[in-house]
């Protein structure tokens, strides 16, 4: 078994969209950064990254290349998974935070674990993602960004459940 942890943090401006685990959610502002700056997907990608010590998510998917402009970070996610399976192993669950003053995640929880077990090829069941808001502490409580988290645990594919 190997472990992983990230950490991602995202500006929030008007005039962007707010994308978190793969899920549009209607806000007045949303998340600046290269690609859909969709953190809590970043963060959980980044994880698996670290779990097989390939590094951070800039090494793989660098912003300065075009080719991960304005991408849909659920296929970032996708392609860890893939590096993933490359070397032998499987996802044996993950637990997903995401830190954020304003909207309410709650509606959007259950379809943001559906994108990260679709994209992983794995049951829902292994995969958290919870939220809590900044109680109006530091930049997440003045609603100036957001903070996302992931830890990971991978098994090798070809032990039992
Ligand atoms: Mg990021």
């Amino acid at each position: 078994m190997r472990i992983g942890q990230s950490t991602d943090i995202h500006r929030m401006a008007e005039g962007r969209r707010l994308v978190l685990g793969g899920v549009e959610i209607p806000y007045e502002k949303g998340l600046v950064g290269h690609s859909d700056a969709d953190a809590l997907t970043h963060a959980l990608a980044e994880a698996i990254l670290g779990a097989l010590a390939l590094g951070d998510l800039g090494r793989w998917f660098p912003d300065t290349d075009p080719k991960w402009e304005g991408v849909n970070s659920l296929l970032i996610l996708k392609e860890c998974g893939r590096m993933m399976k490359e070397r032998g192993y499987r996802i044996g669950n993950a637990d997903c935070l995401v830190l954020i003053e304003k909207p309410k995640m709650a509606p959007h929880i259950m379809n943001m674990r559906k994108n990260f077990a679709e994209m992983l090829e794995t049951d829902l069941d292994r995969i958290s993602v919870k939220a809590t808001r900044g109680e109006g502490l530091g930049f997440v409580g003045r609603g100036e960004g957001v903070m996302a988290q992931a830890v990971v645990l991978l098994e090798k594919a070809d032990e039992g459940v």
